[in-house]
């Protein structure tokens, strides 16, 4: 354990993470990477709290702009997640991890509800835990459940995977002359609009002192290596 500069984490990732090249639903392939990923740093002691999104599935505010009530259709995207998150629970356990998929939404015959105690327990029995259903309430992302989750949990670290290696100046898919940042301070990323995660998810890292790292999911062993304390990808702090 002691190597470790986070030895317990909270990881974010998108719902189109594990839709990996199909831009939509589940790809299994994709899913065994980052599980293999989760697992070596559990096998270094690291502890470790997951949020999974839901976007390769549902996302309220796109369903509504349809013409349907807002709050039905977030109520679907946390849904979404815990679809997500049973997948990932399974290419975990196939992996051999020990782990829990815990609901911000009650649905006892499937999963746990979201126990913060009980979450601290099976972190320190060192089952993964997946907390799925978002917030449990609409309006609010999955960033925000994964910062809300990580203070509550006491995580060193909220680590945010993207498809880019960092945080930029400017969007690095418009602009070619997009600088990256190694470190940001929240308040930048407020001012400067970056939008690597929503406001309010940002602002809740930054009243709370949570440092969040940023970095790309499909990097060779990114997982392990902000574990292990090297700088790779934006630290926002
Ligand atoms: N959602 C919600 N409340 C939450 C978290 C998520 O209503 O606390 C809904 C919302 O509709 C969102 C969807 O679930 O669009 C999927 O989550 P998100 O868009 O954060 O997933 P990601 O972009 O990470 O895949």
């Amino acid at each position: 354990m002691s190597d470790l500069k986070y030895p317990r984490v909270l990881l974010k990732l998108s719902g189109e993470a594990l839709a990996g090249e199909r831009g939509s639903g589940l790809d299994f392939d994709a899913l065994r990477g980052f599980a293999r990923e989760v697992k070596a740093i559990a096998g270094m002691g690291a502890q470790i709290g997951m949020v999974i999104g839901g976007g390769n599935i549902v996302r309220g505010s796109q369903i509504s702009k349809m013409g349907m009530d807002r709050v039905s259709a977030d109520y679907m995207g946390m849904l979404g997640t815990v679809i997500n998150a049973l997948a990932f629970q399974d290419v975990l356990e196939k992996e051999g991890l020990d782990t829990r998929v815990m609901t911000a939404i009650r649905m006892e015959e499937i999963a746990e509800p979201y126990i913060r105690r009980r979450a601290m327990r099976h972190l320190e029995k060192g089952r993964v835990i997946l907390l799925s259903g978002g917030t449990g309430n609409p309006f609010f992302t999955t960033d925000t459940a994964a910062s809300l989750r990580a203070i509550e949990i006491g995580a060193e670290v909220l680590m945010k995977a993207t498809k880019v290696d960092g945080v930029y100046d400017s969007d690095p898919a418009r602009n070619s002359d997009a600088v990256k940042l190694d470190t940001i301070s929240y308040l930048d990323v407020i001012k400067r609009q970056l939008r690597v995660m929503d406001l309010t998810a940002i602002s809740l890292c930054m009243d709370n002192g949570l440092p969040i790292h940023v970095f790309n999911l499909f990097g060779e062993n990114s997982i392990r290596r902000i574990v292990t304390g090297e700088s790779i990808g934006t630290l926002i702090s």
